[in-house]
């Protein structure tokens, strides 16, 4: 998120679709897809490189949510050569502003960073509790205890005391938080536009939460218990990727990149300057 300086900054940008500004001795180019239809459409019609447009949506959708955040007039910047990587990505919506800049590690792989050199996708922890014991594995077909019929299980369950902390196991927001049916009390919570954790059986729900509510990594949401279909105090736990349930013990997970300290001040007034002359 950007400090409300950066904001107004980049609230002075300029219209025009295509340009370029002087950034130190160097000219960058600057493209501007405005948003009138989808941003494929209209990247499209702005002439921007496709490879251009997977990369705003992997970086971007760690900060908006593509199918529900993007209006008409909001504008993704392109800041410098598209063909290379460009310099800076920027989106200017309504609500929100969000800028991340380029940056090449040691190991020569080069990514996208926040003004606080940190990436826009966050860590998350592999499990959301304390546990004893993981009693059901994610699989094809668990005899279930109280239907007595084989049925997949695309979670994994975690035996823990009735009251046991849950966590989030990465920052997000609150999608849902109540009485599910077979689940019980549970809690949903969005991570970027492609992860959702499901934590259910909660025998209460963390105080002042609510949907929309912003959550933390390690912040506590609820606690174990055994409401809904369950025969005694455990955690099931979901991880959805794009929608499917994924194995919660073996998905890859995202792990956020820092800017090496030694380069972060070389960085930073690199990406003060183009904010600058935008
Ligand atoms: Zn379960």
């Amino acid at each position: 998120m950007l400090s409300r300086a950066l904001f107004l900054i980049i609230s002075l940008l300029l219209i025009s679709p295509s340009s370029a500004l002087a950034y130190g001795s160097n000219t960058l180019d600057r493209s501007t897809i405005t948003i009138t239809k989808s941003l494929n459409f209209d990247a499209k019609k702005a002439n921007i490189n496709p490879k251009i447009v997977k990369t705003l949506i992997r970086v971007f959708s760690w900060g908006i949510d593509f199918n529900k955040d993007l209006q008409k007039g909001d504008r993704f910047v392109i800041i410098g050569n598209q063909k290379a990587t460009p310099s800076a990505l920027i989106y200017i919506g309504a609500k929100k502003h969000l800028a991340v800049f380029s940056y090449t590690d040691k190991r020569g792989r080069t990514g996208y960073y926040d003004i606080n050199g940190k990436s826009l996708y966050p860590s998350f922890l592999r499990a959301p509790l304390k546990y004893e014991r993981i009693s059901s594995k994610f699989q094809r077909k668990r005899f279930h205890p109280i239907l007595k019929t084989w049925r997949p299980h695309r979670a994994v369950d975690y035996a823990a005391k009735r009251g046991t902390p849950v966590y989030s196991v990465a920052s997000g927001v609150i999608q849902h938080r109540k009485r599910m049916g077979a689940l019980g009390n549970t809690v949903y919570i969005k991570h970027g536009s492609n992860y959702v954790t499901v934590y259910a059986h909660l025998s209460k729900f963390a105080r002042g939460l609510k949907p929309s509510s912003k959550v933390k990594k390690g912040q506590v949401i609820g606690y174990v218990g055994s409401t809904g279909r369950s025969t005694g105090p455990h955690l099931h736990y979901e991880l959805r990727y794009k929608g499917i349930r994924r194995n919660p013990l073996t998905h890859p997970l995202p792990k956020q990149k820092k800017v090496d300290p030694a380069d972060f001040w070389r960085f930073k007034n690199k990406a003060n300057s183009i904010l600058r002359s935008l």
